[in-house]
């Protein structure tokens, strides 16, 4: 195996995933790939792909495993030859998202000679979901992920870097926001025990400050490549 870093981050809709996942990226220089950030693309972008998965999104269930792995394979294929992934080094946010999904990426990764190196998974309380996803604004343009109350914009509702308006994700809705906490505790939260076993879970409070987060997430992957 080569010796590079490939890290999953899980944890329940709005614990934290897409706002610590930029910055973490940036630090160990991984390529990160957010399969929601992607199916959104394709929704707004109206492809073949957007229209068949907006229906599941829509509703709060997962898209089909098969247009998420196949989607996925082009994407570290194509990174890998464009060397756009310095050491093959990758951060996937919101991917693999139950058991199905990572069995077809474990065969992946074995195929490309790669392997997990950590799982990072952050937890919060499930109160906290709810108050921090009908809170939450997003950057259409740059996907940069705001809170109203505890990460605002500078300027009223826009991007501080892209000066666009931001935006409510469609399925930050109550109902659809129950949906996808139930999915996550029958479909993802298993996946942790899976890879507790293989003693590659990093388990991170997320409910501490965002700053917090990211340096407990920092040691925690610093500890895992050693
Ligand atoms: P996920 O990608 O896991 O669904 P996000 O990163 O989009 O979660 O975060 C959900 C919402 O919670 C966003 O509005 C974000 O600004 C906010 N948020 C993220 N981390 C924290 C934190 N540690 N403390 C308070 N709010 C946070
Ligand atoms: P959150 O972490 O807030 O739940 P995501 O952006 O990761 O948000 O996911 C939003 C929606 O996109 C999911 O509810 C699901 O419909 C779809 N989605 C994202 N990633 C996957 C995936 N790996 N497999 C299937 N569906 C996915
Ligand atoms: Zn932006």
């Amino acid at each position: 195996m080569k010796n590079n870093l490939i890290c999953v981050l899980i944890g329940a809709p709005g614990a934290g995933k897409g706002t610590q996942a930029k910055n973490v990226a940036n630090h160990f220089k991984c390529k990160l790939i957010s399969t929601g950030d992607i199916l959104r693309e394709n929704v707004e972008n109206k492809t073949v792909l957007g229209l068949e998965a907006k229906k599941y999104i829509d509703n709060g269930n997962l898209a089909p495993a098969q247009i998420v792995v196949s989607m996925i394979k082009n994407v570290i294929k194509s990174s890998i030859e464009k060397k756009d992934a310095s050491d093959n080094n990758f951060l996937f946010d919101g991917f693999p998202r139950d058991l199905e999904q990572n069995k077809l990426f474990e065969q992946i990764l074995a195929q490309l000679n790669l392997s997990i190196k950590a799982v990072i998974y952050i937890n919060i309380e499930d109160d906290v979901v709810y108050e921090r996803l009908t809170n939450r604004r997003v950057c259409p343009k740059c996907n940069r992920v705001y809170h109203l109350k505890f990460n605002p914009p500078k300027f009223d509702n826009l991007c501080d870097d892209c000066k666009v308006a931001l935006i409510t994700r469609e399925d930050d809705k109550i109902d659809v926001i129950k949906k996808r906490l139930e999915v996550y505790k029958q479909l993802t939260e298993p996946l942790i025990e899976y890879y507790r076993k293989k003693n590659k879970v990093i388990e991170i409070n997320g409910n501490k400050d965002a700053e917090e987060v990211l340096k407990d997430i920092i040691s925690g992957i610093n500890c895992a490549k050693q």
